[in-house]
């Protein structure tokens, strides 16, 4: 089945009591036992395993080519609960530009529970292999990744790790499994922050992991989840579903904003450089071009003018909202090292946007103005 018709299809199922074809929300917290006290729905408490999170990972798993998915109240919830799954004494490699929240945790929480970490440049394979320790036990990445765009050869990296024994999980937030699958590549897991596209409306939040093998690893990770409790609620599981059904669409034409967009900024004067791997100019294009069937709906560029330039463009911004997150409907402006906050590591004249799904040009003439100005 091609992936338009899964992103439809898969995990649908017409409801057994009612007919429904859209899904029913059951918002039931505890399920009935049969008089010999076996589950009547195969579920039992709402911690463990409810209809929604269920209907929800079926449909996940089989769009990232996996074999299972687990699906949480967020996508820090969910890249957290991998990282707790791994035993003290672990030592993990994230990208030096991993998204925040998790170089924030690796500083503040992960030594609590054993695990070392060190930050590498992973487009540079030399530096992935050098910095490999006998006792890494996962590599993380995120290609493209935010805010800068960078790309990482998934196969590349993924087969390094390997040869030394460790998981590979994905960040596929920014790509989608519409442009970018990254278990055909060698991941081990991959993760989504499903608040972004597969939402794709800015009105829910929600995590998943989609695992290549329905192994000890998936089974560990759930039951983390289980007893710790990071999960969604129902209403969340079914907007994210709700979401999923339109995602193959609304990426292809994000993406193909983004890139007329990218392009109309490299015409600008007022700015400095664009990050789109979809442009030639990036250093990682050839390798975007090979694993991905599209270059995504995010972008950032910087300002000529510095710091003060870049705000005051954001500021003049008519039809971009300015707010942080993306992948919904409405394009999204931000001068990104405030929304970051103290220690963030991006370059102060840098502007992220999220393209939406406004008609490209009326976007280009809204960035035009804003940075004609400056
Ligand atoms: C937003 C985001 C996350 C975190 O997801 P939340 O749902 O906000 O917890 C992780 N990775 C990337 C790339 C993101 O954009």
């Amino acid at each position: 089945m091609r992936f338009e018709t899964l992103a439809v299809h898969a995990g649908h199922r017409i409801d057994p009591a009612t007919g429904s074809v859209a899904p029913p929300i059951y918002l039931s917290t505890t399920f009935a036992r049969d008089p010999e006290s076996v589950p009547i729905g195969g579920h039992t408490y709402i911690r463990e395993s409810n209809p929604a999170q269920e209907q929800l990972e079926d449909a996940l798993s089989p769009l990232e080519g996996g074999e299972a998915a687990l699906v949480f109240a967020s996508g820090m919830a969910a890249g957290i609960a991998l990282l707790q799954a791994l035993p003290p004494g672990s030592h993990v490699l994230f990208p030096d530009d991993v998204y925040y929240g998790f170089r924030a945790a690796a500083g503040e929480v992960l030594p609590n529970w054993g695990i070392r970490s060190d930050f590498v440049a992973m487009g540079d394979l030399a530096a992935l292999a050098a910095a490999i320790r006998p006792e890494t036990r996962l590599v993380w990445l995120e290609t493209p990744s935010n805010p800068l765009l960078n790309v990482v050869d998934l196969a590349g990296a993924a087969a390094l790790a390997r040869q030394a024994g460790a998981l590979v999980a994905v960040d596929n937030t920014f790509a989608t499994p519409v442009l970018q699958r990254p278990i055909e590549h060698g991941a081990d897991v991959v993760l989504h922050s499903t608040t972004k596209y597969l939402g794709g409306h800015s009105d829910v939040q929600g995590g998943a992991l989609v695992f290549a093998r329905r192994d000890p690893l998936w089974e560990r990770v759930g039951h983390l989840r289980h007893i710790l409790g990071a999960v969604a609620a129902p209403f969340n599981d079914w907007l994210v579903l709700r979401g999923v059904r339109t995602l193959a669409c609304r990426m292809a034409a994000q993406s193909t904003g983004a890139l007329a967009v990218a392009r109309a900024l490299e015409t600008l004067p007022a700015v400095s450089v664009v990050h789109y791997p979809g442009l030639p100019s990036h250093p990682g294009h050839e390798i975007a071009r090979r694993q991905m069937s599209g270059f995504g709906a995010m972008l950032s560029f910087r300002v000529a003018g510095g710091r003060e330039a870049a705000l005051e463009a954001v500021g003049r911004a008519r039809l971009f909202t300015r707010a942080t997150s993306l992948g919904g409907v409405e394009s999204l402006i931000e001068h990104r090292a405030t929304s970051e906050g103290p220690g963030s590591r991006t370059p102060p004249e840098l502007i992220r946007v999220s393209i939406g799904l406004e008609h490209p040009d009326d976007l280009i003439e809204d960035l035009a103005q804003a940075l004609g100005g400056s």
